[in-house]
């Protein structure tokens, strides 16, 4: 038997519809590498990504067709997200940080037939372009001329209906970073982006409202910027973009454009205050910040509450769409001590309806939500991958759990923290020490710009941790000082056997530690004692 309510398919073009429809003057701002502002609206945003729609069929694309992008933030990468995923495409975010080899790689596998790419990145085009083998069209997003994105559009007069398909289709391919082995492809449909949209959105995770002004500053190639530019137009957001990412930038763009929330991962953060201690320009405007992708620090967190600002800790990977968990406050959140604010948006948050959690020890037997027993964090739901563009195999079990390669405790209160990634881990005797925790516990010592922990061979213990330190410009903080504050956070059998100063630390192409390049630059070191 069925019901008798109305149905439509949970399209993606629908969230564009419903924007340029109830909130066609909410503005979209884009703040462009050479200093121009240039202003539309969802309307404007709608109407330009007909007539791309238009263009790339003109161009002979078909539905399922892949459309790729090499680009910064701005206006005109959103209507290319739109229009092709109207005229039933597959937009591919391209991360141009990534290795040559990972770039002429992911364009290849995704057999992407279109670039449309940002000037800046002309080097990598006119490097790569030989060895693309499935692209046909290059378009450049700001260049004037008959080769250029508006030039594109301006050929086209909006009069288009989007291609209406069903909701199981693919609109989006994001490649992972791949730190190991060549990156993997995950295929996100209409209804995945759709309901991740909902999601993400709502009042426990971004809070997003008509009245937020959103700043992404986590880049539109980073795991679909985190669903940002599909639920902005749900709700009816304003979205501000800015094609640079330095920090002198960024403040004075949010400020201007009154910003509530900016999104980003940790590093943007450091950025920032460094630019508020040099400058003392403040975001006047920012009621939220939310933090992800790599854990957020401590200290971090407690400036920006002192800021006044309230930080919401997203956890996720590009194989759940990315936002899956996250901390925000809870219920008697104004009684709580700031040490007990602080103990919960350092976790991973509570978990969603949609988003199911489990944790494994080693032997696959399920652990307790008592916060002390950890293991490998398993997740499913209809926003998490099943299985990787173009692979033979689902990537998940018969009951659709994927392993998230993260390392996992559960809550009784409901929340989840991640401990580490489980090939970072170290371990030392037997037992678990979290580089995670100590390089966060590290980073809130004053003078300590970065830090990362690696484990290093050590005969009786198996491995011992050492901690790498990148210190702030000016700072002579010795060894001995950060071990003493070390000690007020981590156990002491977590202690480093030894620091070891550092002029820089390496980082993958979405800003985290790269792990694996430490371990191999560490591989033949001793420990003194
Ligand atoms: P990205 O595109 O963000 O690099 P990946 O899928 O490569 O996404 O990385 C996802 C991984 O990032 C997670 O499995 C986890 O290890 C880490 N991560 C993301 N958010 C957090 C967080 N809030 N705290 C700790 N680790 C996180």
């Amino acid at each position: 038997m069925l019901g008798g309510m109305q149905d439509f398919e949970l399209r993606v073009p629908r969230l564009l519809d419903h924007a340029a429809r109830e909130h066609a003057k909410r503005e979209i701002i884009t703040r462009w590498a050479d200093g121009r502002e240039t202003r539309s609206d969802w309307a404007g945003i709608a109407h330009d990504s007909r007539r791309l729609a238009q263009a790339l069929e003109r161009l002979g694309l078909k539905p399922g067709d892949r459309v790729a992008t090499l680009a910064m933030n701005h206006g005109s990468h959103l209507v290319a997200w739109y229009g092709t995923i109207g005229m039933g495409g597959v937009v591919h975010t391209i991360n141009p940080r990534l290795f040559d080899e990972q770039l002429v790689y992911i364009a290849n596998h995704a057999e992407d037939r279109v670039l449309i790419y940002d000037k800046l990145f002309q080097p990598i085009v006119d490097r790569l372009k030989p060895l693309w083998t499935s692209i046909e069209h290059y378009i450049c997003f700001d260049r004037d001329g008959a080769d250029g994105f508006d030039a594109l559009l301006d050929a086209e007069d909006g009069q288009y209906a989007w291609f209406e398909g069903g909701e199981r289709e693919p609109c989006m391919l994001c490649y992972t970073s791949g730190t190991t082995g060549n990156p993997k492809g995950v295929l996100y449909t209409h209804r995945s982006t759709l309901l991740h949209a909902m999601h993400a959105g709502s009042p426990s995770v971004m809070t997003l409202s008509s009245r937020t002004a959103i700043l992404p500053i986590v880049p539109l190639f980073h795991a679909a910027a985190w669903g940002l530019c599909f639920a902005a137009p749900l709700a009816g957001s304003k979205m501000v973009f800015s094609q640079v990412n330095n920090a002198d930038a960024l403040c004075g763009l949010m400020n201007r454009e009154k910003v509530t929330l900016a999104s980003g991962v940790p590093t943007v953060w450091l950025a920032l205050f460094q630019h508020i201690d040099a400058t003392g320009e403040l975001p006047e405007t920012v009621e939220q910040i939310t933090v992800g992708g790599s854990a957020a620090p401590r200290a971090m967190i407690a400036r920006f509450l002192d800021m006044g600002i309230q930080v919401i800790h997203l956890w996720g990977m590009t194989e759940t769409s990315p936002v899956a968990t996250a901390a925000s406050p809870p219920p008697g959140w104004e009684d709580m001590s700031r040490d007990e604010q602080l103990d919960m948006l350092q976790k991973q948050g509570s978990i969603p309806f949609g988003i199911e959690l489990r944790v494994l020890d080693d032997d696959n037997a399920e652990q307790p939500r008592d916060g002390v027993s950890s293991g490998r964090l398993q997740v499913r739901g209809p926003w998490v991958v099943k299985r990787y563009f173009g692979a033979p195999e689902d990537a998940v079990d018969a009951e659709d759990w994927f392993d998230t390669g993260d390392v996992a405790v559960l809550h009784p209160d409901g929340t989840m923290q991640i401990t580490d990634r489980a090939k970072d881990v170290i371990k030392s005797g037997g037992e678990w020490i979290s580089s995670v925790d100590l390089e966060n516990a590290a980073v809130g010592c004053a003078g300590v710009a970065e830090a990362a922990a690696i484990g290093i061979y050590h005969p009786k213990w198996d491995e011992r941790p050492i901690l790498l330190v990148v210190k702030k410009p000016g700072s002579e903080v010795t060894p001995a000082e950060i071990n003493a504050h070390l000690e007020n956070h981590v156990a002491k059998w977590w202690l480093p056997d030894e620091i070891l100063f550092v002029d820089d630390l390496p980082h993958t192409a979405t800003g985290k530690l790269l792990k694996t390049e430490l371990r191999a630059r560490f591989k033949d070191y001793r420990l003194a004692a």
